[in-house]
């Protein structure tokens, strides 16, 4: 091309210089033709000559200098480093000093957008492919939209695919039909991505390893195909009223936080292994699919999601896991309960309640059951000693108060460790009874645990002993319940 230039400049040089000769134009307005033409040529020579080549990986994209100037850097502007393109207010980005660069970057994105559109037909290259991107801010839809029409969706079949990008500021997407693959894969954001109002006809796939800050916002989206959000670790993911008639795979992920609130799971969710490290509360979702949620883990939970995953273990038959939310069911009734005490309501339900949770975890715990009757035996054994021996002796109150509220410290406890704790207290326990009472063999504890041994005759049972035998007969009773409740089959 620029031989071709060169050669139209000699033509109308020899031209002017013919009519020159003429007299035909007058010399000046030959010497500014000259001007330009050759300023022209000049100018385009340059260009040219000053053509850059983007040096991140896989890019390759050329670019020339006015883009150069902007970017400030080897890379093009998809990828150059826009660290100096916002200033910080507090938590939030003022993009106003980079006004020229962002206009620019995103009118190039459209326009490769739209290349891709035309040129690519081939089926391997149906997609956009975003890798390595570093996106700024952008005002209004990533795929700009031709009407402000809410009712009338842009249409999107090509595959979608971002990778290892940065997402410096919010990005929307909203009010798209999108018929071919979403996917995000090792993004960096601690903004929002937002993907509101969409339609996915086929598979959405987000992995991302590596803590992603910000949030996927599919606020009153449908998914008509499988989403897969596997192996990865997000902070907030935005469900608000959305639909998933498919499979919805949660699996091995790690959510801080997550919102199911009206949400419809229709097909089969999967949240195997998913670690919910804020709140889970599927008590507004409307869940008509099958819930899969083996090794799940919750630290916020209410009464009502409790009870949604406690069920869905019973269908399952797996009973174990079943209890244990079972037990969690158990601790927010309290909670509810210890409320309406505050509204001086429910006394007696809420004692009831009391009771069966540091007696048993709510028939979960067998070996806290074991540890109360032990335990309670050897306090009212101190006390029995010492009345029978001396008559009235409030120094054997003592240990009996000091063996008393230490289990009831202990049954409360919620420690990895507690059951060591049980096991060890129990221990000094049988070393306070013994040495008090010399039963080194527990002769008369194994006399006294067993609820119906004096039952046969009305003439030793003391009212005390009664009131013993009925607290030992419950804890017996929650035993075996504790116990049946680990081991049962429906
Ligand atoms: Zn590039």
């Amino acid at each position: 091309m620029p031989s071709t230039t060169v050669w139209l400049f000699f033509a109308i040089l020899f031209s002017i210089k013919k009519y020159e000769s003429e007299e035909f134009i007058p010399q000046e307005k030959i010497q500014d033709i000259l001007n330009i033409i050759k300023t022209t040529i000049l100018f385009r020579k340059n260009m040219a000559e000053k053509s850059y080549k983007c040096e991140s990986p896989n890019c390759n994209r050329k670019f020339d200098e006015y883009e150069r100037s902007l970017t400030n850097s080897n890379n093009c502007i998809f990828h150059c480093n826009k660290d100096n393109w916002y200033e910080l207010e507090g938590e939030n980005k003022n993009w106003q000093i980079s006004e020229e660069k962002r206009e620019y970057f995103w009118k190039k994105l459209n326009e490769s957008i739209i290349e891709q559109n035309i040129y690519r037909s081939d089926k391997l290259l149906n997609r956009y492919s975003f890798k390595n991107f570093i996106f700024p801010y952008n005002y209004g839809n990533f795929f700009p939209r031709d009407t402000l029409d809410v009712t009338n969706f842009s249409k999107i079949s090509k595959d979608i695919y971002f990778e290892e990008c940065v997402f410096l500021d919010n990005i929307e997407f909203s009010f798209i039909v999108f018929d071919g693959v979403v996917s995000f894969c090792d993004n960096l954001c601690s903004s929002e991505i937002m993907l509101s109002n969409c339609e996915f006809k086929t598979l959405v796939a987000i992995k991302n390893e590596k803590e992603f800050k910000g949030t996927f916002n599919f606020y009153n989206s449908k998914f008509f195909d499988e989403v897969r959000i596997e192996n990865s670790h997000i902070r907030e993911l935005e469900l608000f009223s959305c639909e998933f008639n498919s499979l919805f795979n949660l699996n091995n992920s790690i959510l801080h936080k997550i919102d199911f609130e009206y949400t419809k799971l229709k097909g089969v969710s999967s949240f195997k292994n998913t670690k919910f490290i804020n709140k889970l509360d599927l008590s507004n979702s409307l869940i008509s699919g099958e819930l899969n949620l083996l090794g799940i883990e919750v630290t916020g939970i209410n009464r009502e999601t409790a009870r949604i995953i406690k069920n869905s273990f019973e269908q399952q038959n797996n009973i174990i896991e079943a209890n244990k939310f079972y037990a969690l069911e158990m601790k927010e009734r309290e909670k509810e309960l210890e409320a309406d005490l505050k509204k001086g309501k429910n006394f007696f339900e809420w004692l009831v309640f009391k009771i069966h949770g540091i007696s048993s975890n709510h028939s979960q715990d067998w070996l806290l059951a074991l540890f109360w009757i032990i335990n309670f035996t050897f306090a009212i054994g101190i006390i029995e000693n010492n009345f029978s021996m001396f008559g009235v002796n409030f120094i054997s109150f003592i240990p009996f108060i000091f063996i008393m509220t230490i289990s009831l410290c202990l049954s409360t406890l919620e420690n990895i460790f507690k059951n060591i704790f049980l096991i060890f207290f129990s221990l000094i326990s049988y070393g306070l009874y013994s040495l008090i009472t010399c039963d080194f063999q527990l002769y008369k504890v194994v006399n006294h645990i067993n609820p119906f041994s004096v039952m046969n005759s009305w003439d030793n049972l003391t009212f005390g002993e009664f009131l013993y035998k009925i607290i030992i007969a419950y804890l017996i009773y929650q035993l075996i319940i504790s116990i049946r409740q680990n081991t049962r089959r429906k």
